[in-house]
């Protein structure tokens, strides 16, 4: 699961409001399977009489009409990265984090300009005419994808009448065949995506340590002393918690919040990050300037467990902290928190991942949870932990059936445990 570890409440809380009024004033009934191209405008940059540009313009159209929040339209994807990647977009979840952000900041495409063997594809997610307080949350991003020609093999006769059969929506983007088209010859060439990650950095040094294949720019000095303390942490983890290997891991360096958007192909975005970690790819991706990330890495192996949201963060700031801090040094601030509030219930900590403008309150009550499991019968009470489901009456359930609290008195148990691991 990605993780933005310095999202700002202020831009949450006014993004989030802004979309919810959108989805209300923009729902529409369509049958399953209903595909609609968007409105794609462009700038006169995009010269559409060109026929490459035409159909690059036509590619990038079908993505953002194909719920590229949710859905991976393989058609759209070259086959290699395809076949590499669970998802072969490795910014998908960071720009398109809701449906809502396609219909809230409707794309304005910028341009397509030929870069080397690519064509380059820059889109601007703005929305027009925007009032206070949704002014300022303008635009959200401002994206480049990559797109190239490459080598396609035509299904055969007997494959595009079995597509044909099947219901419009189990084939997204996929064209009936035509007399014409059954005659075309068996190879073609049409234009694909390319993840902008692959193309930016491939240029950049990389280094292999371990399972981890790090990434950094040519001018970054790279610590091998940092990258093996790394390497023995994922191994001491792995060892403890008798966990699957995840191998290579992808470890992206930068030094900066922009620097890591734009690695991705992000040339601007509203919800800036410090550090992120893509799962089915086993991809890490820090602006910390250091071979160090501890929190993601453990997201990565922990990745086979789907547990609710404060779990999840729980076990990678348990074993990991956050924000460059360790758990022993977060739970004492937990402790200070819970002394000045002494009202605040568990469940109102569930409701507000944001709390006193970040998320370390409610990372670290989900780390609380994780050493309390530790504590009780070691590594297999935490994996029993991490197996409750994501909705919060399972996650009560799997705290009762685990660590035998009842609802009623989770707040309790988690304020006197925290006043423990704080005291040591
Ligand atoms: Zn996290």
């Amino acid at each position: 699961m990605n993780c933005l570890v310095l999202f700002r409440r202020r831009v949450f809380l006014i993004v989030t409001i802004f979309l919810i009024s959108i989805c209300n004033l923009s729902a529409a009934e369509h049958p399953p399977g209903y595909v609609e191209l968007i409105d794609l405008p462009i700038t006169v940059r995009v010269d559409t009489t060109d026929a490459d540009i035409k159909a690059v313009y036509d590619l990038w159209r079908k993505f953002l009409s194909s719920r590229p929040d949710s859905a991976i339209d393989a058609s759209l994807w070259n086959k290699k990265e395809l076949k590499r990647y669970g998802d072969p977009y490795a910014a998908r979840s960071w720009i398109y984090n809701s449906e809502q952000i396609i219909k809230s900041f409707p794309p304005l495409l910028l341009s397509i300009e030929k870069e080397g063997k690519f064509y380059a594809i820059r889109t601007l997610y703005y929305s027009e005419g925007l009032e206070e307080p949704y002014k300022s949350s303008n635009p959200w991003a401002m994206q480049t994808m990559y797109a190239k020609k490459v080598k396609i093999k035509i299904k055969n006769e007997n494959e595009e009448k079995r597509m044909d059969a099947l219901p419009q929506g189990k084939r997204v983007g996929y064209v009936a065949p035509t007399p014409d088209s059954l005659r075309k010859k068996k190879d073609s060439a049409e234009y694909r995506l390319f993840d902008p990650l692959h193309v930016i950095t491939d240029s950049w040094d990389k280094r292999r340590m371990g399972p981890i294949d790090y990434h950094f720019p040519h001018d970054y000095f790279f610590d091998r002393s940092v990258g093996l303390r790394m390497t023995k942490f994922i191994k001491a983890v792995r060892k403890k918690y008798d966990l699957s290997k995840v191998s290579p891991i992808e470890f992206y360096i930068t030094r900066n919040q922009d620097e890591i958007a734009a690695a991705v192909g992000l040339n601007f975005i509203l919800g800036s990050s410090a550090g992120r970690s893509n799962t089915p790819n086993a991809q890490v991706f820090s602006s910390l300037a250091s071979e160090w990330y501890p929190h993601e890495i453990t997201h990565l192996l922990f990745r086979d467990y789907k547990p609710h949201f404060i779990l999840n963060e729980g076990i990678a700031t348990y074993l990991g902290g956050s924000m460059n801090r360790p758990f022993d040094s977060l739970v004492v601030d937990l402790a200070q928190f819970f002394d000045s509030n002494d009202s605040i219930t568990f469940q109102q900590i569930l409701d507000s991942p944001y709390l006193e403008g970040s998320t370390a309150i409610y990372y670290t009550v989900g780390a609380v949870l994780c050493k309390m499991a530790y504590q009780q019968d070691r590594a297999e009470k935490v994996k029993e932990l991490l197996s409750s489901g994501v909705a919060d009456d399972e996650l009560y359930a799997t705290i009762e059936r685990v660590l035998h609290i009842n609802e009623q008195d989770v707040t309790a148990a988690i304020r006197q445990k925290t006043k423990a691991y704080a005291d040591r």
